[in-house]
């Protein structure tokens, strides 16, 4: 067992409209047309990696945070957003110069105060602004010096950016955040969390930190995490999979940014389960987990190759795991779902369900869905091979040669749809990363190829390499 360090969570925090997804977007250079596909599932994006230099980074955009919530949706928001604020290592808290201070920043900034968080406020769409001028009356706020930008126009972004960053430079100073009263919010009731309520999807940065170039050494140990909401059996899953070397002191300090990694073999193989600190209840192993921790959750996710996304067969699929589905598509980890509690059900029941969630999950179709007992051991084993499998299938390397020759028969089967006077010409296609693998198509006038052909193309490379359990990236790169 050994300690890891996840990446640092920034949190974008301030009331509807001063500009966090603005600010996120630009901080995540995020691609929005990567989430259209999977519109219906989530309203926002909301999670994200940004890189500054070589130092990645998550950051978290706390959504439309009202903190006088009225309705269920917001209560549930506004819990979130708290959330969020003591499990970030670093709050950006955005307000605008604009409109001025407000009660609502008042309200967030004594919120802040008080979660003894570490804060930068920005005063964002400030440019063309006096300098100085436009920031002055947000010292009123009590969290130091204001700092102006524009996140529509960049000014001053890397300078805020750079401030939040220095915050962390060091994780032995780190003051441990004190728990946020749990009166200064209404709790949400169970109604609360509707179907609106999702939180998120988070996305690609430019340059995804799990790229390895083809020719590099691959570790081929397989790094797995296990995520799911509350209760559907992770814990169980785990300690059937440790068997004898199940751990059983968990009694360690370590910062919120701490990951443990813990080996185990089955068969030939060698995995690394990689587990997050501090979500059970100490000394207490494998118990109820404490409170559901999303950042926790794709902390994990970012830290591992293959994801097991676990869900309850006895429950309807919520929210929660659609948002978690969500982060794990946008990072490109390997995944295989697994639908737990699967003793005890009759046929009948079986047969409903199996096809109520195929249903549902359509949009995880790349993935091997597999029916388990964690408890029972049933299905582990077989679970395991998908897991090989899909990790496999993200480490693959894919040669110039074969790639190309796909290609080409994809091509001549059926060419792209031509655009105007242009008729999209592909070349070659080579590999340019793993972990997703990554196809780099070459050709000219290939901006004007549609998504359903890149559909097409994937189909095409993924039957063709055998690529099951690992989303595939098609990039196309014109030259002229
Ligand atoms: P959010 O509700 O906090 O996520 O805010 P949005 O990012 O959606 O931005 C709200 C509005 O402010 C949009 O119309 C943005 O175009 C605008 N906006 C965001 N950043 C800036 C900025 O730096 N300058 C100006 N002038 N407008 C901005
Ligand atoms: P976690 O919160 O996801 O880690 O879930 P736990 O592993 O703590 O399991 C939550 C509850 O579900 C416990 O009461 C388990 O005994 C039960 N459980 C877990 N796996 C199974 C299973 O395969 N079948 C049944 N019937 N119950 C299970």
């Amino acid at each position: 067992m050994k300690h890891v360090s996840f990446k640092p969570v920034v949190a974008l925090v301030g009331r509807a409209n001063v500009g966090k997804s603005t600010l996120f977007n630009r901080l995540t250079r995020s691609r929005a047309a990567l989430v259209a596909d999977f519109s219906g599932l989530t309203r926002d994006r909301h999670y994200g990696e940004g890189r500054m230099g070589d130092r990645p980074f998550l950051v978290v955009d706390t959504g439309g945070f009202e903190p006088v919530a009225k309705d269920g949706i917001l209560r549930e928001m506004a819990r979130q957003t708290q959330q969020a604020i003591a499990e970030a290592d670093v709050v950006i808290f955005l307000v605008d110069a604009r409109a001025g201070v407000n009660a609502h920043d008042h309200e967030i900034a004594r919120l802040l105060r008080r979660s003894g968080q570490k804060v930068v406020l920005a005063v964002n769409k400030a440019e063309g602004m006096r300098h100085g001028g436009a920031v002055a009356e947000f010292h009123e706020l009590g969290l130091g010096e204001p700092w102006p930008i524009s996140a529509s126009h960049g000014d001053g972004v890397a300078d805020v950016l750079e401030k939040a960053l220095s915050y962390l430079a060091d994780p032995e100073d780190e003051v441990p955040v004190p728990a946020l009263d749990a009166d200064a919010w209404p709790e949400a009731g169970d109604e609360g969390a509707g179907p609106h309520d999702i939180e998120a999807l988070a996305h690609e940065g430019a340059e995804p930190a799990s790229d390895v170039a083809p020719g590099q050494p691959i570790d081929h140990r397989i790094k797995l995490a296990i995520v799911g909401r509350p209760n559907v059996g992770k814990s169980t899953l785990i300690n059937t999979l440790l068997g004898e070397e199940r751990v059983i002191a968990f009694d360690m300090p370590g910062t919120t940014r701490d990951a443990i990694e813990i080996e185990f073999k089955r068969g030939n193989k060698s995995y690394t389960l990689i587990d997050t600190a501090g979500l059970r209840k100490r000394g207490k192993v494998f118990e109820a987990i404490e409170k559901f921790s999303v950042i926790k959750t794709l902390q994990a996710i970012e830290a591992s190759n293959v994801v097991v996304l676990m869900l309850d067969a006895s429950a309807e699929i919520s929210d929660q795991d659609a948002h978690i589905a969500g982060f794990i598509l946008e990072t490109g980890r390997a995944l295989v779902v697994a639908i737990n509690k699967w003793d005890g059900l009759d046929d009948e029941q079986r047969d409903r369900i199996r096809r109520e969630f195929d249903r549902k999950l359509r949009f995880l179709s790349f993935a091997k869905m597999h029916t388990v007992s964690a408890l029972k051991g049933q299905g582990v084993n077989a679970l395991l091979r998908s897991v090989n499998a899909a990790h496999a299938a993200a480490f693959a390397k894919l040669s110039t040669p074969r790639l190309t020759r796909e290609l080409l028969a994809a091509v001549e089967q059926q060419p792209p749809p031509r655009k105007g006077i242009f008729r999209p010409k592909m070349r070659y296609a080579h590999q340019g990363g793993q972990n997703p693998p990554r196809i780099i198509v070459h050709g000219n006038a290939l901006d004007a190829v549609p998504d359903s052909y890149r559909r097409y193309l994937e189909a095409r490379f993924r039957t063709a390499f055998g690529l099951d359990g690992t989303p595939l990236r098609i990039e196309f790169k014109s030259s002229q």
